[in-house]
């Protein structure tokens, strides 16, 4: 377990010293180099990972700034941003809800769906000079102001989440907006995101967003592999928007390891689990589907088959005739 005290601080309050220097006072050489090296591996490092992943600075989608606010968004444009947590409140045996609050409390976070936060921290633990960089995704709804809200699972030795665990109300956080895959309502009859483990959060901003647009009648169909019982959250949430949104949105759970007496579906998320939840290609009601997946590498295998150029030309969603460009992977 990654320690979970306060010896953990946030890069800017580890090095508030530098930072308050009087404007013309000389620290020391070192210090100076070490800091501006750092910085400068961070940004060579974070620039080249937002490039990968959006292909470039991706247009915006749908922005979340309706909330009749005059403040401008707080991620508006590109850099780096401080985020300070106001409560961390642990959601089940392993995964941390965390809420940041941004310095104005009507300000929206301009955050479009769908949007990741790559974090970056320097922890102790991390026994490098060169800066951890991890994203994570917001899961409370965009357009909610004057807050941005994290779920973290702890990893055993996880660099960051270990270190986004440890944070105290008070504590910052520094962070960057990356746009993921741009959301755009009606585009498909039906959506399949099939989520493992904490692979859960894109998929339920995109639930959030889906169902909280009334001009967007896509289809949702939540499909989420966990190991145990105890691994599920946001079961209450989920289920109250399945109450909400009946025939447009389905959430089901499969899990590899059930405790007894377990009501949840057993196994694992394979091809005769998606076929039996519906969610098989050749069915007419999934002519337009979209398939979105996120889940821990060997899931995504399972799933995807290879990466890159080979990646949907073998696996289950292809055996099940998804062709490549129906699928996304977060
Ligand atoms: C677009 C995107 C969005 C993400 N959003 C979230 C989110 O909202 N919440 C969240 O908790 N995570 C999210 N992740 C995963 C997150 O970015 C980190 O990879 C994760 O927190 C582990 O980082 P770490 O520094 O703690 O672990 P590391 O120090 O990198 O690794 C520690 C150990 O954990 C193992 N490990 C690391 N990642 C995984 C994994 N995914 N599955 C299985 N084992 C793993 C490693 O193999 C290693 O043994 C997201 C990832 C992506 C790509």
């Amino acid at each position: 377990m990654p320690p979970t005290t306060s010896s953990f601080r946030p890069f800017f309050t580890q090095n508030s010293r530098l930072l308050r220097q009087p404007f013309g006072a000389a620290p020391r050489r070192a210090e100076v180099m070490t800091t501006q090296v750092a910085f400068a591996a961070a940004a060579v490092g974070i620039g080249a990972y937002v490039y990968m992943r959006t292909g470039a600075a991706a247009a915006p989608g749908t922005s979340a700034t309706g909330t009749g606010s005059d403040s401008k968004p707080y991620f508006s444009g590109f850099g780096l941003r401080t985020l300070k947590l106001h409560s961390s409140e642990l959601v089940n045996h392993n995964t941390k809800k965390l809420r940041f609050e941004l310095p104005d409390p009507s300000q929206p976070s301009g955050l479009s769906l769908s949007s990741a936060l790559l974090t970056i921290s320097f922890p102790p633990t991390n026994g490098r000079w060169t800066p951890v960089v991890r994203p994570y995704t917001p899961t409370n709804p965009l357009e909610e102001p004057g807050f941005v809200e994290l779920m973290v699972k702890l990893y055993p030795n996880g660099k960051q989440s270990g270190y986004l665990h440890s944070l105290k109300p008070g504590d910052t956080i520094t962070c960057l907006r990356i746009p993921e895959y741009v959301w755009q309502p009606n585009k498909h009859d039906h959506v399949a995101l099939i989520a493992g483990g904490a692979g859960i959060t894109p998929m339920y901003q995109l639930i959030q967003g889906i169902l909280g647009n009334p001009e967007d009648k896509t289809r949702v169909t939540l499909v989420w592999g966990v190991n145990g019982d105890q691994d599920i959250f946001l079961k209450q949430e989920l289920a109250e928007l399945q109450s909400k949104y009946p025939g447009r949105f389905r959430a089901e759970y499969v899990v590899s390891q059930p405790e007894a007496g377990s009501t949840y579906r057993k196994g694992y998320v394979n091809g005769k689990a998606l076929e039996e939840l519906g969610l098989g290609a050749n069915d007419e009601k999934n002519k337009n589907v979209k398939v979105m997946v996120c889940g821990p590498p060997a899931m995504e295998k399972a799933l995807k088959g290879g990466k890159g150029p080979f990646a949907n030309k073998t696996g289950v969603l292809h055996e099940l005739g998804y062709k490549p460009d129906q699928i996304y992977s977060f």
